[in-house]
């Protein structure tokens, strides 16, 4: 059997690691057409305020260490042109020599990825605006950072890798002004969690400028629609990610309604010689059932995994996912699970909200507080989504919940959870025990 992948970064491999697992004798292909494979995309921002020092350590493998703890083939700078589903072979290019050839498949997976959005802005291409999606975009960032010193940037997008790039040009030393076009912050908070996001961050002395649309990048920085001009010698675009999906719309695979891959629950598109993971898949939400997407690093290696296995006769299956985030922000952390309230609203769900605010763990050990904001269904009890702000502790709770939502707890079940105590850690009563106590 000879199985191709499209694609080395977090599913590729994932799926190509997994098939060889399971299968000693298949002959596994990858083609990428990037320098970099296997690297943690995650682990960038870091690199850019120097937290990382040296990129090398954010891509431990390469082509020479899959092939020998694997004996997988991956071909770098090798760009797939084509998919013919019907002769099962793909249209390759050498990137170096520009030579093209095709190759044959029995089992295909495509793993493309996504690509950071470009929005309509005039001078997006402009020597000092930058994305940062992959390694290349990094080091460009970093090389630019140390060729021309500048001490102002504009962050265009409060996502979660705006904040992160922020904290770590900040920590360059650069001042930086964050631009949103919304009127709150990040996509996955509800506009009172945003709110008190952006309560902290003014006490942090953060310039935010929300409801703004950036028209013009500039040597100087961006022009809004009204003529403001934001000022910045750098410019980063965090506008978010699209599904890299031509190859598969082109070769007559089946798109969702999010405009990503449709795949079934073992990741195979409607041809049953190709299946599909990672950020060019649409998932469904555990909760609601419903096609989303969600672009992450945590869903890429699981689908690449449910991929290899499937290809390779395995029976794991994928559940959907809670679009599950978080993300830190100096000593901040911002986390959700589920659905928010405005997804539960478009979701037509009778439910319940709560809110509350207490420390982590006393005052005495250090206790900070958290917000904690829980969305319930009134009818089932059922726990559909939370979102938390807080410093230390935020990720424990953050997946406590994801595993109580996950199993379908309803909120009288919160009180009685036997968390563990003791004063370095917690209090008595938890913040998860409250939510309980405020939503029963
Ligand atoms: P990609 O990483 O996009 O890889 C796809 C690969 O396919 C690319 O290398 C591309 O060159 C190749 N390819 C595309 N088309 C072709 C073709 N025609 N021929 C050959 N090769 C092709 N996720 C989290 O869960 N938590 C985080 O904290 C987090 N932080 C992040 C921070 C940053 C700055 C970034 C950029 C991402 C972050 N992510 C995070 C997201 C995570 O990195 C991605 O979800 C993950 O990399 C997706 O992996 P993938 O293999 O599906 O796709």
């Amino acid at each position: 059997m000879k199985i191709i992948v499209i694609g080395a970064v977090a599913a590729g491999t994932s799926a190509a690691a997994k098939a060889r697992r399971n299968n000693d004798y298949a002959d596994i292909v990858i083609y990428e057409k990037d320098q970099d494979i296997s690297y943690s995309g995650c682990g960038l921002p870091y690199y850019i305020g120097g937290k990382v020092p040296s990129i090398e350590s954010l891509v431990p493998r390469d082509a020479g260490f899959f092939k020998a703890k694997y004996n997988i083939d991956i071909f770098t700078r090798h760009e797939v042109l084509k998919i013919d589903i019907y002769h099962k072979t793909l249209l390759v290019k050498n990137l170096v020599t520009g030579n093209t050839f095709k190759d044959v498949y029995d089992k295909l997976i495509i793993s493309t990825g996504a690509h950071a959005f470009v929005p309509p802005i005039k001078g997006i291409h402009n020597a000092n605006v930058f994305f940062l999606r992959n390694v290349q975009n990094a080091v460009a960032i970093k090389t630019f950072m140390q060729k021309h010193l500048p001490k102002t940037a504009v962050i265009v997008g409060s996502g979660f890798i705006g904040f992160e790039v922020m904290e770590n040009l900040i920590d360059a030393g650069i001042k930086v002004i964050l631009v949103e076009r919304a009127g709150k912050l990040t996509p996955n908070l509800d506009e009172d969690m945003s709110k008190y996001l952006e309560s902290i961050l003014s006490k942090m002395e953060i310039s935010i400028f929300k409801n703004s649309n950036v028209v013009e990048a500039t040597n100087q920085g961006v022009l809004l629609d009204n003529g403001t001009l934001i000022p910045g010698e750098m410019i980063i675009i965090a506008t978010g990610v699209k599904p890299n999906v031509s190859l598969a719309e082109d070769a007559g695979l089946i798109l969702g309604t999010t405009g990503a891959i449709k795949v079934d629950e073992h990741m195979m598109t409607i041809d049953t010689d190709v299946y599909a993971c990672g950020d060019c898949i649409e998932t469904w939400s555990a909760v609601t059932k419903k096609p989303h997407y969600r672009p992450l690093g945590s869903t890429a290696n699981k689908t690449g995994r449910i991929c290899g296995d499937s290809i390779t006769g395995g029976n794991m299956i994928y559940t959907g996912n809670l679009g599950t985030g978080i993300f830190k922000f100096f000593d901040l952390s911002i986390g959700s699970t589920g659905l928010s309230e405005a997804e539960a609203i478009k979701n037509g769900y009778d439910f319940l909200v709560s809110h509350n605010i207490k420390p982590n763990k006393p005052a005495y050990t250090g206790g900070r507080e958290m917000i904690i904001k829980a969305i319930a269904d009134k009818d089932t009890g059922k726990i559909l989504g939370v979102q938390i702000i807080g410093y230390e502790g935020v990720d424990k709770r953050l997946d406590v919940f994801v595993t109580l939502i996950t199993y379908g707890a309803t909120v009288d079940e919160l009180f009685n959870l036997d968390l563990g105590y003791a004063p370095p850690f917690s209090n008595t009563k938890d913040p998860i025990h409250y939510t309980g106590m405020i939503l029963d």
